[in-house]
């Protein structure tokens, strides 16, 4: 099956999230055929089985997001969406910062750098609900966490502070950043999902 993956390249760590999609594609036997895209315009999500919001500066993706013409084509994308840290951010119905315009495709309130400041950044190996074979080492970078969840969302991870980690049905939605590590679970749980 040949299958079109995009990360949404406005600002963040998209080539991470080229190499990791390509890389999981390959672990479910779809990479030759398949390709990963970078998504600027509204254009480029045609064609697109699911799409990467990256790590980056969530404030910062929000206003590209408007400036491109992307908002409403990325609410109604038909496909499945995989959202790390500004990402997770960007698919909340709330979050306290104005100049975040979420997408609020998940009902959930998220709290911005919950973990302090860059030089809080950490890694921990949590459990994560679904991923069998041992717990996930997670990276995270100035990272936020949802502090409440509300209907069709499923909660995959926690920590102290709140959510990590959370679904709702084609959405998959991380603190963390799983493009960083050589774990790729989550990618292919998220295609798998998808028919992948
Ligand atoms: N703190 C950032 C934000 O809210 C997210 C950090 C990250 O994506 N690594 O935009």
């Amino acid at each position: 099956m040949a299958v079109k993956i995009g990360v949404l390249a406005l600002q963040g760590d998209v080539s991470e999230h080229i190499d990791a999609f390509a890389a999981a594609l390959r672990l479910r036997g779809t990479g030759a055929e398949s390709s990963v895209i970078e998504v600027r315009h509204p254009a480029d999500l045609s064609g697109c089985t699911a799409l990467a919001i990256p790590g980056g500066e969530s404030t910062t993706i929000s206003r590209l997001i408007d400036k491109n013409g992307l908002y409403e084509p990325i609410r109604t994308f038909p496909g499945g969406i995989f959202a790390t840290c500004a990402g997770m951010v960007l698919m909340a119905t709330h979050v306290a910062d104005t100049r975040v315009h979420t997408l609020g495709l998940m009902d959930m309130t998220v709290d911005r750098n919950a973990f302090g400041r860059q030089k809080e950044s950490f890694e921990a190996d949590i459990p994560v609900v679904g991923l069998g074979d041992g717990p996930f080492h997670a990276i995270f970078i100035r990272a936020p966490v949802v502090t409440s969840a509300g209907s069709g969302v499923h909660v995959l991870a926690t920590l102290d502070k709140g959510i990590v980690a959370a679904r709702k049905g084609r959405y998959m939605a991380l603190a963390f950043h799983p493009e960083l590590g050589g774990d790729l679970r989550l990618h292919e749980v998220f295609l798998q999902d998808l028919g992948i």
